[in-house]
């Protein structure tokens, strides 16, 4: 083992029923993903395939209640997610196995500056101010999860009332699908995490708003925008 400078604490999350904790290596997101998203955020070509970006591992908020409003941002948005977990590794993996990577499934929200996102797109730069800033990525708990993966309805409230509310099942490249196409770009490992893509209805957070989001069947996870 080298002798490091100093200690780097590796972001992690907890597993449902379980006192060992998941810990995070790479966080990838795909973008446009459900039919009725891509076409609210406009500018897209109908038949674009979806694409992936990534944030940093230590981007993730565990489950614990709070998420600080993020800096140089008046429109900071939530989109909800499936998050799958990857448990075993693989590389050019066909569709067919694809779901055998898969640890289990637990419930994010990809918090988006929208208005650097906006501006970036204009512009051609990359995402990364927009998506891949500090504590833009709150996840549940993670289920463990073997065989088919989750269809059922996907919803985010913010206090009380409903913003995002579908069917995983709408998504465009399904689990099995995103899991494949991932692994022909990059070798994923255990600790990877990929949220899914959103559903219709995202919309601004400010301070105050508590946020609460589930995967029907899967997980769940509330916190309060400070
Ligand atoms: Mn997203």
């Amino acid at each position: 083992m080298a002798n490091l400078l100093f200690d780097l604490p590796v972001p992690a999350v907890p597993v449902e029923g379980e006192n060992g904790l998941f810990p995070v290596r790479r966080i990838y997101c795909v973008g446009r993903n459900y039919q009725a998203h891509r076409a609210e955020m406009g500018g897209a070509d109908d038949r674009d395939p979806p694409f992936f970006f990534s944030k940093p591992a230590d981007a993730v908020v565990p489950p614990g209640g709070r998420v600080a409003y993020p800096s140089r941002t008046s429109n900071l948005h939530h989109e909800v997610e499936l998050v799958a977990a990857i448990g075993q590794a693989g590389q050019d993996v066909p569709v067919e196995r694809a779901l055998d990577l898969v640890f289990g499934y637990g419930v994010g929200v990809d918090l988006t500056r929208r208005d650097l996102q906006a501006g970036a797109r204009e512009r051609r730069e990359p995402w990364e101010a927009s998506k891949g800033f500090d504590a833009s990525a709150p996840v549940s708990a993670l289920r463990r999860w073997s065989g088919p993966a989750p269809q059922g309805r996907i919803r985010l409230s913010v206090n009380g009332q409903v913003r995002q509310d579908a069917t995983v099942a709408d998504m465009i490249w399904n689990v099995a699908e995103v899991v494949s196409e991932a692994s022909k770009l990059w070798r994923l490992e255990p600790g990877d995490l990929i949220f899914t893509g959103t559903p219709e209805g995202v919309g601004p957070l400010v301070g105050g708003d508590k946020v609460a989001c589930e995967v029907e069947g899967v997980a769940s996870l509330e916190f309060e925008i400070v």
